[in-house]
């Protein structure tokens, strides 16, 4: 399959072009490499149309075939996995070995599924009553899925919706849409017609698919803002939603922990990826015992990272993925610089491109706009605290809740700490972690709803009780 060109929309089991098109930029250079499909209206019909027309056979095919083709995806994707890698550094400027990683997860994901099964509940209602309750699909899927993970979060919706017995209609973002474009042509040898249906265009397409009375769901991951306007829309005709929202995320590093040890992982869990990551490290709390060791640790890492064009050999850092995130990330780092904060820089970055250095803020105020605000970017402040109840408090007083993490040689003190964390996910001496088989789910306005696990597969089912006599 050509991975260079010919990016095509999957719709019915045809590989679609449209009228207009969007432009494909490359981060790492700012110039546009390729073009994508701009889905018309009328093609987002036929897509939903697709779909719904084929959520009969699918909902009614075994589920043990349903799992075998989940299973026949992986193997497609992981035999195209360098293919997929390298286009994925192109549009999404992240460096080729954590593109690989990320095209590994989704490999990853879909063998997880092909082996989950909803369970089904048995109850005697007495008398000589049973009940048997059943999961049953929803019937088509819209699923809407942002640039900094995207194929892996996209995944994450097909290979649950699917198992589930729904269709799907995905919709990568318009700053990422190639490397799905590609999958779905991939994918479209496996599955019968209609199954999975994919789609790019501009920034309208998303507020069309909310809107859309023909999806029984939409699942959505995004910033916050989007996620409200996402469930308003979808409140119209009581769409169920799933939504995968922002995080400003706190470690919490207590004064036992090896500051050498642990500096470089800190690090990683902050800056993989530039940083942008719903679950990354956004603030770092750092004991006062230690926080001077560990700042200049942390410094001494940031000037040791080489930012620049992923698709370089040596390249630890890629680019901000778009311009609207780059201005913004540029925007906040100028806001604190300006506020009379101190900022301390990792290396120099290429001047072309949507390139950010690494910038560690110095102990801000709690209350400066790089503390309180999701940054989404190389931004991270670190922020000296003394006491337990404190720092928690601190860590907590946020509308986000996504994931957290405590940073101890004394495993059952931090656990202590975690289980204060108000967010779906916490870690010990560890970051960015997830499973395909552990609930992944922001608590507070970092979400509604779960994904991973059993719990992220009903996500996509309803349940059907049927009463009966008893034999
Ligand atoms: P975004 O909200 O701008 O866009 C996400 C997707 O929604 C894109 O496909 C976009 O085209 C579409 N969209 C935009 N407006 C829409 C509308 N009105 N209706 C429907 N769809 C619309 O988010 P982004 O900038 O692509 O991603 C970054 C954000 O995503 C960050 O806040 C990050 O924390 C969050 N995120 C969350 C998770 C999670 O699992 N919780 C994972 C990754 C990213």
């Amino acid at each position: 399959m050509d991975f260079d060109s010919a990016y095509r929309m999957t719709i019915n089991g045809t590989l679609v072009d449209s009228e207009a098109h969007i432009d494909v930029v490359n981060p790492a250079t700012g110039a546009a490499f390729a073009k994508a499909p701009n889905c018309s209206v009328e093609q987002l019909d036929r897509a939903v149309a697709a779909a719904k027309a084929a959520f009969p056979g699918w909902r009614a095919t075994p589920i043990a075939e349903r799992q075998r083709l989940l299973a026949a995806a992986a193997d497609l994707l992981e035999a195209n996995a360098a293919d997929i890698g390298r286009l994925f550094t192109r549009e999404q400027g992240r460096p080729v070995e954590g593109a690989m990683a990320e095209v590994g997860i989704g490999v990853a994901w879909l063998r997880a599924h092909s082996v989950m099964q909803p369970p089904v509940h048995r109850v005697d209602g007495g008398d000589g009553q049973m009940i048997e309750t059943q999961y049953v699909p929803l019937g088509v899927v819209g699923a809407i899925s942002p640039w900094n993970f995207p194929v892996n979060l996209s995944i994450w919706k097909i290979a649950p919706a699917l198992l589930a017995g729904n269709t799907i209609v995905l919709k990568p973002s318009p700053f990422t849409p190639l490397c799905m474009l590609k999958i779905g042509e991939l994918l479209n040898s496996l599955f019968p017609a209609g199954v999975l249906n994919v789609i790019t265009g501009d920034d309208g397409l998303g507020p069309l698919m909310t809107a859309h009375p023909g999806f029984a769901k939409i699942s959505f991951t995004g910033s916050t803002a989007t996620g409200k306007r996402v469930m308003e829309a979808a409140s119209k005709d009581l769409k169920r939603v799933t939504l995968e929202l922002g995080g400003n995320d706190a470690a919490i590093v207590l004064p036992d922990a090896n500051v050498d040890e642990v500096a470089a992982r800190i690090f990683y869990g902050a800056f993989f990826n530039s940083a942008q990551i719903c679950i990354a490290t956004k603030r770092l709390y750092i004991h006062e015992d230690i926080y001077d060791r560990m700042r200049d640790k942390l410094v001494e890492i940031a000037r040791a990272t080489k930012v620049g064009d992923g698709s370089e050999q040596g390249t630890d850092l890629g680019p901000i993925q778009n311009r609207r995130q780059f201005e913004r990330v540029t925007e906040l780092i100028e806001n604190a610089r300006a506020s009379g904060l101190v900022l301390l820089e990792g290396s120099a970055v290429p001047e072309q491109g949507y390139f950010v250095p690494i910038t560690l803020v110095d102990n801000p105020p709690e209350d400066s706009r790089v503390v309180r605000e999701e940054a989404f970017g190389p931004v991270l402040p670190l922020l000296k605290f003394g006491d337990i109840d404190d720092v928690v408090a601190r860590a907590n007083d946020s509308e986000y809740g996504l994931a957290g993490a405590v940073w101890s040689s004394d495993i059952e003190q931090a656990k202590a700490v975690a289980r204060r964390l108000e967010t779906g996910t916490v870690w010990i001496n560890s970051n960015l972690m997830l499973r395909p088989d552990v609930p992944f789910a922001g608590h507070k306005q970092s979400g509604l709803g779960v994904e991973n696990g059993i719990e992220g597969l009903l996500e996509y089912m309803v349940p059907q009780a049927v009463y009966f006599p008893a034999a």
